[in-house]
């Protein structure tokens, strides 16, 4: 049987490698911190202690860090995965990365006899935990194919985007939806609120019409009590609009509603939120209303 690898056990990787676990695939699981890796453990998988010994023990390693920094870290740095691959091994990064550093680092591993697919995934905390993450795939055809009982482990939604890098690209669209419906949601509950109306009722009113959206029915809830723990950070979120708006720069497109929620996002990073989730976006609003959502923190 393909044994099969998994590096970065945060928010989203803890829960894909316990899918995978689940699946009843033979899993080794590494992390930075080791101390994340004793639950799964105790789910039965198997624990490297380096990213070079989980590559020189698996035929696929799949893998979901931070930053583009961090992805060329656990690949080519000491002790990387690049270090104890094997001959034919696929990896399939599930981070959210630059797609001109993927066309690198993709190059450089097909160079060493391997293969690399780009897979980054939607979703938040909910869909890696019920495994139906939306999957957005860049690379070769056959070894989509042959990732795919890995990827429906994870997710339900698989698609092939193009070529090497595009997969990034398709999430970096991804979350201009994702940051604008953040600010449609963060304004609409405003103004429920400001005017007396219940914002439950309100919420269950508009969300099964043509306003419904994941951002409303999984981050409009918590907004309402007040509950800003993280499904996603918003310093990650930053970390893609970044990356957004470097390709909107290089491609020449205008999205000024992207860029003006990065503002909005940094303006809470200088109040020291960047670990709050992305729905504390309505926070910035609120400081300029000088109005508070909902209940009382
Ligand atoms: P997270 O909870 O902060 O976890 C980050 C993981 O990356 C941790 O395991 C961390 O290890 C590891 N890591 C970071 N830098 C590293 C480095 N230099 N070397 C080794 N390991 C490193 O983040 P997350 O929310 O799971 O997000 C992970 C990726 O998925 C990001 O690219 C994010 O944009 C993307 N994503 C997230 C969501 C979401 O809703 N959360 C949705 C879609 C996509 P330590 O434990 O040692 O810190």
């Amino acid at each position: 049987m393909t044994t099969v690898g998994f590096a970065g056990l945060g928010i989203m990787g803890r829960a894909m490698a316990l899918n995978l676990i689940s699946a009843g695939f033979d899993t080794i699981v590494w992390n930075r911190t080791a101390a994340k890796t004793v639950d799964l453990a105790a789910r039965g998988a198997a624990v490297a202690t380096s990213a070079s010994e989980l590559a020189s023990r698996c035929d696929v390693v799949m893998m979901c860090v931070s930053d583009t920094s961090d992805v060329e870290e656990v690949v080519f740095g000491e002790q990387g995965v690049a270090a104890g691959l094997r001959p034919d091994c696929l990896i399939i990064d599930h981070s959210t990365i630059s797609p001109e550093a993927t066309k690198r680092f993709a190059a450089t591993v097909t160079e060493a006899g391997a293969h690399w697919l780009d897979a980054p995934v939607s979703g938040g905390a909910e869909g890696a935990a019920r495994g139906t993450l939306s999957i957005m795939v860049g690379g070769d055809a056959g070894q989509l194919e042959r990732a795919m009982p890995y990827l429906t482990a994870v997710g339900s939604t698989i698609t092939h985007i193009g070529p090497t890098g595009s997969g990034q690209l398709a999430k970096a669209v991804n979350q201009i939806l994702v940051v604008l419906n953040q600010l449609a949601v963060s304004e609409a509950l405003l103004l429920a609120d400001a005017g007396g109306l219940d914002l439950d009722t309100t919420l269950r009113a508009v969300e099964s019409g043509a306003a419904g959206s994941w951002m409303l029915s999984n981050r409009g809830p918590q907004m309402i009590k007040r509950d800003w723990r993280p499904g996603f950070t918003i310093d990650l979120q930053q970390k893609d609009l970044r990356l957004v708006l470097d390709a909107a720069d290089s491609l020449g497109v205008p999205i000024p509603g992207t860029s003006l929620v990065f503002q909005l996002y940094r303006a809470l990073q200088e109040r020291g939120l960047g670990s709050e989730g992305n729905h504390a976006l309505v926070k910035a609003l609120e400081a300029m209303a000088g109005i508070k959502l909902g209940a009382d923190e």
